[in-house]
């Protein structure tokens, strides 16, 4: 899977991404330095995709990391780039931060506010092209500012020649922005991965109320009836209730886990535009709801529901945690913010010797069967006894 790149001090800390092997050879400044320009960029605004022009078989992303290491000690001809990627790896020659000479517009942004990524041509360039894709959409989850660009937007030479060549670069690009926005949406409707303990353990590291860390099970319960991520139901109602403490409009005695409003709706601060609920399980139930809701899933709008604001109209408008921002809360980081608490319940180690309520469910189930099992062949071993006495 795609994920944010770890970098630090400009070196890629990642050893794999999306599982293509990231290796570093950093080139040690010697002398004149002709790869090495030792100049930290003042600002990073994009990346530049390069191929190199070098079609013979050996002239993989390592082979022109050590064609960099001898440049530099031979002091003859600049050159520069940040990275190689070949059909099978990537490899990084510069840290990232680092003005490196390979744009050809001189002092201009090209050479002294991107990222240079070398295409390798010698094997499978496809493939190629398909890993230099993933780096950058990594490089675009990390930086989600950053442009993309080609050498020739820098000083017309043609080049990366071979997606210029098929007319390729709008696509080329188009694939990176996808890839960027596939990996970084959560699903609303999934089953969650993480334990009811994993959770009740993160929020009591939270300081979370007796009353919020007791409530886990009954989330989980409801959330997996719908299909909701259980995780990110009760991280959501961590951030609205503040782990249970509240201490907003709100209490503990509304039985309201997100801040749900009345029908009617009104002021984030007005006490009467929330939702009072008998009780939590109503509360959850109408979350869950409201969340499915928004996700699009089957079967919804529901007739009957709990959720007091199960308008049709937004059905579908939110598949994904991310998307609840600007929905269900204007602030457009809402939904990466619950995210990030989902990632924090996952980990959490899980504690030892403590039963989900799934697994409860499951022994009950399972001895049930037994009791049954051994009822039913009592009943067999009455009934051959009355036989064989008549
Ligand atoms: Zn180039």
């Amino acid at each position: 899977m795609l994920n944010k790149l770890t970098i630090v001090n400009g070196i890629i800390q990642d050893k794999f991404i999306d599982g293509i092997t990231v290796k570093l050879a950093i080139i040690e400044p010697v002398g004149k330095h002709n790869v090495r320009t030792l100049e930290l960029m003042k600002e990073i605004i994009g990346l530049t995709y390069h191929n190199t022009a070098n079609t013979s078989a050996t002239a993989g992303d390592e082979a022109h990391a050590r064609y960099f290491d001898s440049v530099e000690k031979a002091d003859t001809s600049y050159v520069g780039a940040h990275l190689f990627v070949d059909c099978d790896s990537i490899t990084q020659v510069l840290p990232i931060n680092e003005v490196a000479f390979h744009a050809g517009d001189g002092k201009g942004s090209g050479n002294r506010k991107t990222v240079a990524i070398e295409i390798c041509e010698n094997k499978d360039v496809a493939k190629a092209e398909e890993n230099a894709k993933k780096l950058g959409a990594a490089f675009l989850l990390t930086y989600p500012k950053l442009g993309i660009f080609k050498h020739q937007d820098w000083s017309g030479k043609y080049c990366p020649r071979v997606i210029l060549k098929r007319n390729g670069w709008t696509m080329f690009v188009t694939d990176i922005v996808n890839l960027k926005s596939t990996a970084s949406q959560t699903p609303i409707m999934k089953k969650t991965a993480v334990s009811v303990a994993q959770a009740k353990e993160w929020v009591r590291s939270k300081g979370a109320s007796q009353e919020f860390i007791d409530l886990a099970p009954l989330f989980w319960k409801i959330a997996n009836e719908v299909g909701v991520n259980a995780a990110g139901a009760y991280a959501q109602s961590a951030k609205e209730t503040g782990y249970g403490n509240f201490g907003g409009v709100l209490d503990a005695s509304y039985h309201n886990p997100c801040g749900m409003k009345t029908t009617k709706g009104g002021g984030n601060y007005d006490r009467n535009a929330h939702q009072r609920f008998d009780e939590w399980e109503d509360g959850i139930a109408a979350q869950i709801d409201h969340l499915a809701l928004y996700a699009g899933a089957l079967g919804y709008p529901k007739t009957r529901t709990m959720d007091p604001r199960h308008f049709p109209r937004i059905k579908g408008k939110a598949p994904n945690w991310e998307d609840l921002g600007g929905n269900w809360a204007g602030s457009s980081s809402y939904g990466t913010s619950i995210v990030s608490m989902m990632k924090q319940i996952e980990a959490t180690e899980n504690p030892a010797a403590t039963y989900t309520l799934d697994e409860i469910l499951a022994l009950e189930m399972q001895s049930a069967e037994m009791t049954a099992r051994a009822l039913n062949s009592e009943d067999k071993l009455r009934r051959i006894k009355e036989i064989i006495l008549e």
